[in-house]
């Protein structure tokens, strides 16, 4: 718990907001951002006493008073208050961790990696809640830990997922179960090596102990070989071979028993399997049933934006994956498929190639491409003998791929590009989709 501290936010954003919110009733706080568009949010916390100031010059209000600042998740490493407050000594920590020292006696499951971290996340969360645990959803994920203290209690189970710019600024915060889900070269904006970005990632098993889990996959080179030396017990899990939960003739086994045939899982693709066989082995440490297990996967159809499944309409299934916003995206949801694909492509153009896509379009029949990138991702398929249709917007791109399309087709909005040259963001684009979609006839 903080009493009587002067704390200094660092961004707003929903984590500076309920960070601020947590600390204000016992504590000095401050919380400045360079703009913030809503001002109920900043009358909110004026309200509760939090001392809110918009400036550009940040650093300017740090002195060596402050006892604790808390810094935005995003906020560069090297960021002018960042700086400042080493100089002075004064500790530099994250929402998570302050929403940690005050929490009561609970299990915490937490969950990182390059990629697959949402969708494992909520596939941990909705077994539990089927096996009837007091389970909470938070971190990353879109909830903010210290805005759920007050709802939790002891004996509860939280799931929470960290990225690695969350796990830069811990401290004392322990996962009882951690899953690493894999390690790529990503982010290294933010972290300037890859061995930087693993040393980071390293610090989920920080505070772990011999009484703690760690959930590995044994099919990542990177994973395996950066937790050699981990105190915790380790369970692997690999979509390629043997380890304590693996595939084998068509069926997810744990410890050598059965647990379900992949065909009772309703998402797609192996990059699915690796992050449901890591759910499993969180679930297990908590003895969900196989029958619980089972039930959760023959409903779960994807988070949304993500290989989601939207429709079947005369025969063609219709699919959203609007978060695919790179090359490296599309390759995983083309993978995920072995029918006919028709692929809709295209957005904010940030001069990447669309050649790593090459030797995975083998079953696309069709590319329609939108957005800024449309006239180079035209030349792309055209000079790789690839049909290709050009559209003016999603709309027009979506019932052009309705009409090219032929029964048992699979028709796929992995656009491999941002979506800011039209939309706000990723999930806004996705909707659009949907409800184009949801009104073809
Ligand atoms: P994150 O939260 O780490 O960004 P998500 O679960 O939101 O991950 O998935 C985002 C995208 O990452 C998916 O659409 C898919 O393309 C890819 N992906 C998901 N899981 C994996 C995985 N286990 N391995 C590789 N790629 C994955």
């Amino acid at each position: 718990m903080f009493k009587d501290k002067k704390i200094f936010i660092l961004g707003m954003g929903k984590s500076g907001f309920s960070v601020a919110k947590l600390l204000a009733t016992d504590n000095h706080v401050l919380l400045t951002d360079v703009k913030c568009d809503n001002t109920n949010m900043v009358d909110e916390l004026e309200k509760l006493g939090v001392n809110v100031i918009i400036t550009k010059d940040q650093d300017k209000l740090l002195d060596d008073s402050y006892d604790y600042v808390v810094k935005n998740p995003g906020v560069r490493l090297d960021h002018p208050v960042v700086l400042k407050a080493k100089k002075f000594n004064i500790p530099v920590i994250t929402e998570l961790e302050v929403a940690y020292r005050y929490l009561p006696d609970v299990k915490i499951v937490g969950i990182t990696g390059s990629n697959g971290k949402t969708t494992t996340t909520t596939i941990i969360y909705e077994f539990l809640k089927a096996a009837g645990v007091s389970v909470h959803l938070a971190g990353n994920i879109g909830f903010p830990l210290c805005s759920q203290i007050s709802d939790i209690h002891d004996n509860d189970v939280l799931v929470v997922e960290i990225s690695s710019h969350q796990l830069a600024n811990l401290d004392t915060f322990k996962v009882d179960i951690a899953v690493l889900t894999n390690l790529y070269p990503v982010h290294l904006d933010f972290f300037g090596t890859f061995d930087n970005y693993k040393l980071d990632k390293l610090r989920i098993f920080n505070n772990q102990d011999e009484n703690s889990v760690a959930i590995l996959n044994k099919n990542n080179k990177d994973v395996f070989e950066l937790t050699k030396k981990i105190p915790a017990h380790k369970l692997y899990f690999t979509s390629n071979g043997k380890a304590d939960i693996c595939i084998e003739n068509g069926s997810i086994f744990y410890k050598d028993e059965e647990v379900l045939e992949l065909s009772d899982i309703r998402v797609k693709g192996v990059h699915n399997y690796e992050n449901i066989m890591a759910a499993i082995l969180a679930a297990k440490q908590f003895n969900v049933s196989n029958e619980v297990i089972k039930e959760v996967l023959n409903n779960f159809a994807g988070v949304e934006h993500r290989i989601e499944f939207v429709r079947k309409l005369n025969g063609r299934e219709f699919y959203n994956d609007s978060k695919a916003t790179n090359t490296e995206s599309t390759i995983t949801a083309l993978k995920s498929f072995d029918n006919d694909v028709i692929l809709i492509l295209g957005g904010l153009d940030r001069g990447h190639s669309f050649e790593p896509l090459l030797p995975y379009l083998k079953n696309v029949r069709h590319i329609v491409c939108f957005g800024e990138t449309k006239e180079r991702i035209k030349k792309f398929a055209l000079d790789n003998g690839i049909d290709v249709t050009v559209a003016d917007n999603l709309e027009e791109a979506t019932k052009a791929s309705y009409n090219i399309s032929l029964e048992g087709d699979t028709i796929l909005l992995s656009p491999a590009c941002a979506s800011w040259d039209q939309y706000n963001n990723f999930e806004e684009r996705g909707r659009e989709f949907k409800e184009i979609v949801n009104k073809l006839v």
